[in-house]
């Protein structure tokens, strides 16, 4: 068979699925320009018999890169908010220009592709929860619209694609997913909070701290978008967990956590001027990804926390 191409394997998610991938016997290409992903992610797959890492830019043509392939999860793209400001210019053409030339790619294969999108194609959503039915309220002209207009642009493509070419297409709108292996300089929730709080430094959130996510255990997430892969669903499915919780509880769940694991006070919490754009309220409807793909998360939020802080202590430790 074919090899399966993952783009941006090099990522937190993408070598997760690269993970899941190979146990299940397929033979996997990755390939990252490791602009935010590192080599240290795939290290203990490198040498895997099914696995070969291209370093390429996703922007730059496929031609003479890589053969045919039978499937393609798009995930190259960064994904942390702090790239939003910092690289806006590149983050929209990594969604337009970069999509476009894996969707050129695979018609050339024939592969069916997944595109990783995201629940910011919801924006700052004005219904709750919010369903694959809902068009999303989002600032075109503001700090976060490179990547939600980016990433919006992205599934119009593949739309435009299917269209044109026919070609088979899957959509996974991920909401906010952590991994055991996020940097304290990744600039997502989860780390940020962690790393202060083991580091005993202040918890800072932007905002009253009253804005409420869903945040899903990466395992889970990487098993809902193998799954959708493999099924025949033709319209965007949210791949999140519908278990919602306020920034500050989070913050506080796990100054707890680490309180315990480490035998230390519990850090101070301080709240910041809130981030423009940044949506309050955000929890996936996932009744189609339950009815159509068997698929629900796993691991609950505390369990997740732990074994990411347990990651996060053993990597201190080691540096
Ligand atoms: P990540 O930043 O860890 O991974 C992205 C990978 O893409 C990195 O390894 C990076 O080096 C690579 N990359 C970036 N630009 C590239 C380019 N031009 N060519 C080749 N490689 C390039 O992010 P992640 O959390 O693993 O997210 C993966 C995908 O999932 C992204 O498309 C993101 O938009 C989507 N997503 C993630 C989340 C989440 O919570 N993690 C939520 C919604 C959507």
């Amino acid at each position: 068979m074919l090899p399966v191409l993952v783009t941006g394997g090099a990522g937190f998610l993408g070598s997760h699925l690269i993970r899941i991938l190979l146990e299940r016997n397929y033979r996997v290409i990755a390939i990252d320009s490791l602009w935010t992903g590192s080599l240290d992610s795939i290290a203990n797959i490198q040498d895997h018999p099914n696995f070969t890492f291209l370093r390429h830019d996703v922007t730059l043509p496929f031609t003479g890169i890589i053969n045919d392939v039978s499937q393609i999860y798009h995930l190259a793209c960064p994904a942390s908010p702090k790239h939003f400001v910092k690289n806006p210019i590149d983050i929209l053409n990594k969604c337009f220009q970069g999509t476009k030339n894996v969707l050129d790619f695979a018609v050339k294969c024939n592969a069916r592709v997944l595109l990783a999108s995201t629940s910011e194609v919801y924006g700052d959503p004005l219904v709750y929860p919010q369903a694959e039915s809902y068009y999303g309220n989002v600032n075109p002209f503001g700090p976060r619209s490179c990547y939600d207009e980016g990433k919006r642009v992205a599934e119009a493509m593949a739309y435009a694609f299917r269209l044109e070419n026919n070609l088979d297409i899957r959509i996974g709108r991920i909401f906010n997913a952590y991994v055991p292996g996020m940097l304290p300089s990744d600039g997502r929730v989860v780390p940020n909070f962690i790393s202060a709080a083991i580091g005993q430094k202040d918890m800072q959130i932007a905002g009253d701290g009253n804005a409420r996510r869903c945040f899903q255990y990466v395992g889970d997430c990487v098993l809902g978008l193998y799954t959708l892969m493999q099924s025949s669903c033709l319209s965007p499915v949210n791949i999140g967990c519908d278990d919602e919780i306020s920034i500050a509880n989070l913050a506080q769940l796990i100054n707890d956590i680490v309180s315990r694991k480490t035998a230390s006070a519990p850090v101070d919490v301080l709240f910041t001027e809130k981030s423009d754009d940044d949506p309050f309220r955000r929890r996936p409807e996932i009744s189609m990804a339950k009815e159509k793909l068997q698929w629900q998360p796993r691991v609950g939020l505390r369990d997740g926390l732990e074994m990411t802080v347990n990651w996060f202590l053993a990597f201190l430790a080691a540096i």
